[in-house]
Formats: structure tokens, sequence, C-alpha cells
């Protein structure tokens, strides 16, 4: 980006936003839930929207000078409903967790139980950790995956639901890298008179793109992040059935925001826009085409072990315990030759969040920069490099270099 002013008047601060696009460019970003929002989306948030106070909904605001205001939030609103078959959107949330408080708050009352997947099995931070606000406002009960199939098990959640008898049921993830069936789940709600909450924040851009199965006919509410597969600002949506239409909007203003974020708003109408687009199901495609043939080689070629045995997504887990590598040291040196990931519990850990047994990545980045087939299978190589020579730091500058050389032939979009 130019950024003419910003250069003349704040030097300081030009000069690191420039040294974060080179990072940005030269490195190879596997971490899953990050990607690259278009020129366009980067623009619209870059606007005089932002000067603007708009509490309130379209039509019912609070301060005067909303009328354009109003077309860009119904704007997105109509795309985000026709992009995902929705009866209802709120498009003002700020963020994804955020979004899962005005979710809870919507349907439920403090104190109520949630059946959540276990966080060290893929669950989110805001799906009932003890150090979030859902964990400590909500009676949590947590399911996990099967410890064989390391997949869910719908006949095991079913029986714990029985048991339990929760108010709601949460099923959507941050580290899980399957298909989810939310017929079933629905089928498992209805039978404990439960709601069903799907939090998409991961896999919404592979949902618009239908390569992974859609929640709306089963859930009652829906929350996502914007800014993952999605690839638009940061940012979330509710999506709800029309009936908790009134008491969602209710919850997200007055109850928990206050003035949208109109400029984040149009970049996410854009982000709709750009999602409606049949590019946009190519690039979803692709994003699981290449996730698949990394799993691949890592398995194959490289004796690693994913949890799963695989992914559906766009996302892969990878035990580090047969390899015996700390992933902590793993992540760094990864880091050193210029590979971004994260360190992450894999079900049934015996490690802890902060030094845990797994490696999660993710492939909409680099699909996002048009990496295929190619691309994966040097990617494995050079992650099988790092993990033989995770002390040597000679060899991972030079892999670095490797890297960058590659990542210099597939430009980021804003660069
Ligand atoms: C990323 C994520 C969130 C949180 O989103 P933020 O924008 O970081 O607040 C919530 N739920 C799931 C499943 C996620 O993956």
């Amino acid at each position: 980006m130019k950024l003419k002013c910003l250069k003349k008047s704040d030097l300081k601060l030009y000069k690191d936003i420039k040294e974060e696009e080179k990072r940005q460019a030269e490195g190879m970003e596997l971490i899953a839930s990050e990607n690259y929002a278009s020129q366009s989306v980067l623009e619209a948030m870059g606007t005089v929207l932002t000067n603007k106070y708009s509490e309130g909904y379209p039509g019912k605001r609070y301060y005067a000078g909303n009328e354009i205001i109003d077309k860009v939030e119904n704007l997105a609103i109509d795309r985000a409903k026709k992009l995902f078959g929705a009866q209802h959107a709120n498009v003002q949330l700020f963020s994804g967790a955020p979004a899962n408080m005005c979710a809870y708050f919507s349907l439920l009352k403090e104190g109520d139980k949630i059946l959540s997947m276990n966080l060290a099995h893929g669950g989110h931070l805001s799906h009932g950790s003890p150090v979030n606000f859902s964990g400590k406002w909500f009676r949590f009960h947590f399911y996990g995956v099967d410890k064989k199939t390391q997949m869910l098990d719908y006949e095991a959640i079913e029986k714990l639901a029985k048991k339990i008898r929760p108010k709601m049921i949460l099923t959507g993830y941050t580290a899980y890298p399957r298909i989810i069936d939310f017929k079933r789940f629905r089928k498992i709600a209805d039978r404990v008179g439960a709601y069903l909450m799907v939090d998409m924040a991961h896999i919404a851009g592979l949902i618009a793109a239908k390569v992974h199965p859609n929640p709306i006919p089963y859930a009652d509410i829906i929350t996502s992040t914007t800014h993952k597969t999605l690839r638009g600002p940061r940012g979330a949506i509710i999506l709800c059935k029309k009936k908790y239409a009134k008491q969602v909007d209710k919850t997200v203003f007055p109850m928990i925001q206050a003035g949208p974020h109109d400029h984040i708003t149009a970049a996410k109408a854009v982000c709709f826009g750009e999602a409606l687009k049949p590019s946009f199901r190519q690039y979803a495609r692709q994003v699981v085409k290449n996730a698949k043939i990394l799993a691949d080689e890592l398995i194959k070629k490289y004796g690693f072990d994913l949890v799963s045995g695989g992914t559906d997504t766009h996302l892969i887990l990878i035990d580090l315990k047969n390899k015996k590598i700390n992933a902590k040291k793993f992540v760094q040196a990864l880091d050193m030759a210029g590979i971004s990931t994260n360190k992450n519990m894999v079900p049934y850990d015996t490690g802890t969040p902060f030094d845990p047994s797994g490696l999660r990545i993710g492939t909409p980045a680099i699909t996002t920069r048009g990496m295929k087939e190619q691309e994966m299978k040097q990617i494995a190589s050079w992650i099988n490099q790092v993990a033989d020579n995770i002390d040597n730091k000679k060899e991972l500058i030079k892999i670095k270099k490797a890297v960058k050389t590659l990542c210099q032939k597939f430009p980021v979009p804003g660069v």
C-alpha cells in the first residue's frame, strides 16, 4: 500500500507497517486461522466510514446522518443472508469471541448449561475456558473426540447430552480437521430439548463455497468470524432463524456493543460480495485440495502422525509425539525458516496449552497467494527438513532463503 500521508506524518509507524508487509510477502503463512484480505477489502476499511456513529440498526438509528451507512449495512446484511441462505444476519459484531458472548446471551441466562467440545480436542477459548467470560458465566460441560479415531463420536455425544441435559449444544471448532455432521447434532439437540449453536469461524469460507455442509437448516444460531477462511476484514457476524432475530439484535446492541464499526461493515459487504463469485468457490476447493496433498505428503513421505489420520478441510493437526519433537521448539525452528505455524493441544494431550504436543497448520493463506500441488509438496519437504534440523541454525537459514524465493513468486494482495 502507498501510505503517502502516513510516511510524512509518522515515519516510525510507516516503517513498522512496511516491515510487516515485507514479512508477510517473504514468509510462508501456515497459521490456519490467517488469510490475506483483498485489496478491495483493505480499501473499504481505510475510508471515511470510520468517522460515523450509527448506534442502532438501518432505519432505526440514534444519530443523524446515517442514510448512507444504512445502505452499506443493508448491503452487508443482504449479501450475508444470500451467501449462507440465512433468514437473519447481524453484521455489527466486532470479533468472534464477542459474537459468541452475544449468541449465548441471546438465548441463555447466566448459569445455564452448555455442552461444548473439550478445548484440548479443538474447542475455542470462548467455548467455556475457565479463564474466559464463557467459563465464568455459564456452566460448561465438555464432549471430546473418540480416543481411537480422533473424530467426533455422535453416539457418545448423544449419551452425554442425555445425562447433562444442557440448554445449548455447541459445535464448530478451532482445531478439528474433519467435516461436522450438523444434521446429527440437530437430532441430538432435539432429543434433549437444547438449542443448537454453530461457531463456524474457521470453516465459514468453506461453507460459503459449498465445500463443507451448511449448518443453516439445522442451527438455531450461528456465529462466525469474517477474517479466516472467509477472507474478509477482522470482525464477525451472527446468523439466526427469524424467530430469534429481535433477541439477537437487542443483545448485540444495546446489551453488549455500542457504535458499530461502519468501515468494517463496508469491508464485510465487499468480502461477502467476493465470496458470492464463482472464483471464490474455486479458491475454497483449492484450499481443501492443497490441505489434502500436504497431509498426504506429511504422512506417507515423511512419517508424520496426523490427528484423525488426515483432513477434510483447510486444517491439519500434527501430533509430534511419535517424532519426539517438542512443539514449542518446532514452531520456533519453523519460524526461523520463514514458516509461520502455531503449537496446539492434540486430543488426550499429556502436555499443557503452553507446552503441547501438536502443531496446527492450514492452507487458506498460501492458497490465496495461488500456491498449488507442486508448492504443497515443497512445503511438506521443508517442514520435514526443519524437523530434522531443529537445532541447526545454518540449515534453517538456508531453508528460509529458499522459502523467500518461492514466496516472491506468489504476490500478497495489498503489498
Ligand atoms: C477464531 C475463533 C474465534 C474467535 O475469534 P476472534 O475474532 O479472535 O475473537 C471463535 N471461535 C472459533 C471457533 C474460532 O476459531
